[in-house]
């Protein structure tokens, strides 16, 4: 019923998480009849991020890339200098730092491996940027050496296989390896635990020796 290009706008709009294609529709019906001026925008940013925003270099936050520091991309989070760089939190996705940010409970570095040891959908220990953790958690880019690694990995099964795997990879550091206190629901997200929960888990971390 919608001119084709509109109908592949509303199959665009079906692929994001938690929206379906009767959403879809409706964002594409509002968008073209009631909003063409943010349709536009919408247009224009969608193209603006493309290149512009990366992985940060130092911890996988997302980051803007920086032309003066020759296309590098360092986070805020990264950036901030009145952090305690002796605890580096070590978080599966970018949503998940985002929530323990959003709890105020950690101020500390973060590490984003990307993905979670997860045998059954065939990632493996090879898959994760263990080398770049290491090195992180050493010290350097004149970054001061770790003391702490608190691991949030989601309390599911895939969670904690990464975190007895990263607690086993660390050790020979002789950096402490810690582990957020249960409390965020076994199988739950990091991303969907609330604030509270959340910095009740941080607080009551415990280690991983
Ligand atoms: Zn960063």
């Amino acid at each position: 019923m919608l001119p084709p290009k509109a109908q592949e706008l509303v199959q665009l709009f079906a692929r994001l998480p938690s929206v379906g294609e009767k959403t879809a529709q409706r964002f594409v019906l509002f968008l073209l009849t009631r909003e063409p001026a943010t349709a536009r925008a919408l247009g224009a940013a969608l193209l603006g991020i493309a290149g512009t925003i990366q992985p940060c270099v130092r911890c996988g936050n997302l980051a803007e890339v920086d032309a003066t520091a020759g296309g590098a991309a360092l986070c805020a989070i990264c950036r901030d200098s009145q952090r305690d760089a002796s605890v580096l939190c070590v978080v599966g996705r970018v949503q998940d730092l985002m929530s323990i940010e959003r709890s105020g409970a950690f101020r500390g570095y973060y590490f984003v491996l990307g993905s979670l040891l997860s045998p059954l959908e065939g990632v493996g220990a090879d898959q994760l940027p263990i080398e770049e953790l290491k090195q992180r958690v050493r010290g350097s880019h004149g970054i001061a050496a770790v003391t702490e690694v608190l691991v949030a990995t989601a309390p599911s099964v895939d969670g904690e296989a990464t975190a007895l795997f990263l607690a086993g990879e660390l050790r020979a550091l002789g950096t402490r390896v810690t582990r957020i206190a249960s409390g965020v629901p076994h199988g739950g997200d990091i991303e969907f635990a609330d604030p509270v929960t959340l910095g009740r888990a941080i607080a009551g971390r415990r280690g991983l020796d």
